[in-house]
């Protein structure tokens, strides 16, 4: 651990914001109500007698505490008035719709459970999913779970070499695929010895088997600790991780989705996250439907006029998208969201990265409401800090731990640190959705806890703590603040540095549309702050420009943590997920390495 001071610089304060504050709260007052309820309300004195236990009443559970997180998110609406309702509102890339209720969902599951357990598939064994986001794969991922096998989710984009990796390491025994993405498994399948089958959903055969197998089946009831799903994380720092996630978790993922997204019987919901992550699992088929919500999910890509009039068309009300998306949309305009009317819009949430302040003003200005920042990872399994809908929001803060979530800022020791100190983002171990394991790598998953010495006011008793891998600090009202990657701080003339207020302060400036920032190696500072800047279209490049954003920084921010080197590039190097991807950029910039790539989206 460093014995260097660490200043916090109060980051993003109110200098930043362009818009006209006041008109923009008055319109997300009225667009939400004033005396509207959120489904969380209190959030103080939730989080004051909050046990885990107490909710477990939210989630139907066999005898003996049984449980099955696919019953959970789908067939237990069966038995409710949600029986006949939308769970799914699918949009194709060609613009093709379908529509699926509770019970169809509940139906075809069935079938695909069945399926698997005609083919010899039992409780432990991985089946993997390698699908865009159509329906097929939300039927094949709860079919999976309902016989107590373990789903494990492929984003489509992966190349031979990602996909290898991960069904190697997992030792998949069946992979649910179509035509055009099959071909890149049939590469590999003579180096997969487990490899029992592929399935193709477009294919005949398939669809003749699913026609005539049952439509009931026997749903596994598994203990809490059970693995029900895996994934590998983003990739981002380095080779992607396996980690398992168990059936109790969606304790955690139904009750977040309820307090964090408010999602609410009457909503539309639209998570534009892929179930290659964590999120699209969390938030597109666990935990939004065990809260019934009507779902909407589109196979296509990113674009601005298709996302707005997805937003319209659907009615869409309750919206969780990531950091990097809202970017790309502040660089659309404003007046591209003027075509479209999103009145039904009343709750926006973020996840992934960092949220830049000035994305928050932004989404007040064209939407009237803020976006609400929240940060968890693939290992947590759900939301673990979170700014709330009755809370205020402190822009480019990630918000406050989640009942029943012990966050703090601990040193590498496991001491905790007091308020504005830089520091190791720990959790206190025993979250319902915290991983069960890391696939086959059983040290790494140990790596991630760290026994320490809690404060002296705790009595000085051993506490362990999970360390997440990312640096942070806490304010005096409980908002924690995300510095930086624990890799990616900057350290620069004795001071450190994280990239995301740097960056988060460029992408303030007008020219802007989004920064990556990194140390680089200096003789005399030991780092300088290095941007990587995208600019607007019409915008020209020059040295004045470079001169102005550091002055800008310089001014907003603080006169040491301004980037002394900027380069303007076309784009930055991101995880297929949204991620910029910090380590790439160095990488390249000192001509070493890049490591794994497998989750970099071509760039
Ligand atoms: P890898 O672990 O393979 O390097 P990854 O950490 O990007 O990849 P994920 O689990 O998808 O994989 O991402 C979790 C990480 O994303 C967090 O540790 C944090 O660094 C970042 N993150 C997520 N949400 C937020 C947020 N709201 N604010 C800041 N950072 C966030
Ligand atoms: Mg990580």
């Amino acid at each position: 651990m460093t014995k260097m001071k660490i200043k916090i610089i109060q980051k993003a304060k109110v200098p930043f914001d362009k818009s006209s504050t006041p008109r923009s709260l008055r319109l997300e007052e009225l667009r939400t109500g004033k005396n509207q309820k959120f489904n969380l309300e209190n959030y103080e004195k939730v989080y004051k007698s909050f046990r885990w236990d107490d909710f477990k009443k939210e989630l139907t559970l066999f005898r003996n505490d049984r449980i099955n997180a696919a019953y959970n998110a789908i067939d237990r609406h069966v038995e409710s008035a949600r029986k006949n309702k939308v769970a799914l509102y699918f949009e194709a890339e060609d613009g093709t719709k379908q529509k699926f209720t509770f019970f169809d969902l509940s139906l075809l599951s069935n079938k695909m459970a069945n399926l698997l357990r005609q083919k010899g598939i039992a409780k432990g064994d991985r089946v993997f999913i390698f699908l865009p986001r159509v329906p097929s794969l939300y039927i094949s991922f709860l079919g999976i779970l309902k016989i107590g096998a373990i789903a494990g989710t492929l984003f489509s984009a992966f190349q031979e070499q990602a996909l290898f990796d991960r069904l190697a390491n997992s030792g998949a025994k069946i992979v649910i695929t179509n035509t055009l993405l099959g071909e890149r498994v049939e590469k590999i399948k003579h180096k997969l010895p487990r490899l029992q089958e592929i399935i193709y959903v477009d294919s005949e055969s398939y669809q003749k088997k699913l026609a005539e197998v049952s439509d009931t089946a026997h749903i596994a009831q598994m203990h809490a600790n059970d693995a029900a799903f895996m994934l590998y994380t983003s990739g981002t720092t380095g080779k992607p991780k396996g980690v398992v996630h168990r059936h109790l978790a969606i304790l955690q993922e139904h009750l977040t989705a309820r307090w964090v997204l408010d999602i609410r019987d009457e909503d539309i919901y639209w998570c534009t996250a892929d179930p290659g992550w964590v999120t699209g699992i969390a938030y597109e088929i666990l935990g939004s439907w065990s809260n019934g919500a009507s779902t909407v999910v589109f196979e296509g890509r990113f674009d601005p006029a298709r996302w707005y009039k997805i937003l319209q068309d659907y009615k869409v009300t309750v919206w969780y998208t990531a950091p990097t998306a809202v970017r790309m949309l502040m660089a659309a305009g404003g007046a591209l969201v003027k075509k479209y009317d999103l009145a039904n819009l009343r709750h926006l949430a973020s996840v992934g990265e960092p949220l830049n302040p000035e994305a928050i003003f932004w989404g007040r200005r064209v939407f009237g409401l803020s976006f609400h920042d929240n940060w968890w990872q693939t290992e947590t399994g759900a939301i673990m800090i979170a700014n709330y809908p009755c809370l205020p929001i402190k822009p480019g803060s990630m918000g406050k731990p989640f009942p029943g979530v012990i966050a703090a800022i601990v040193d590498d020791n496991g001491n905790k640190l007091g308020i504005n100190k830089e520091g190791n983002l720990a959790l206190k171990p025993g979250w319902p959705s915290m991983m069960k394991t890391i696939w086959r790598r059983p040290h790494k998953y140990r790596s991630y806890f760290l026994k320490g010495l809690a404060a002296s006011h705790e009595r000085a008793k051993r506490v362990e703590w999970y360390i997440s891998g990312d640096r942070a600090y806490q304010d005096k009202d409980g908002y924690f603040w995300f510095i930086g990657r624990a890799d990616d701080v900057i350290k620069t003339s004795g001071e450190r540095v994280g990239p995301f207020e740097v960056e988060s302060a460029l992408v303030a400036h007008p020219t802007v549309v989004e920064a990556g920032v990194i140390g680089k190696p200096d003789a005399v500072r030991g780092e300088i702050i290095k941007a990587f800047v995208v600019l607007k279209k019409d915008v020209k490049t020059s040295e004045k420009l470079k001169a102005e954003l550091s002055e800008f920084v310089k001014k907003h921010l603080a006169g040491h943590a301004y980037p002394r080197e900027i380069e303007f590039i076309d784009k930055l190097p991101k995880t297929r997920s949204g991620k910029i991807m910090r380590r790439v950029l160095k990488a390249k910039e000192m001509g070493l390495p890049i490591g794994d790539t497998s989750t970099l989206e071509e760039y």
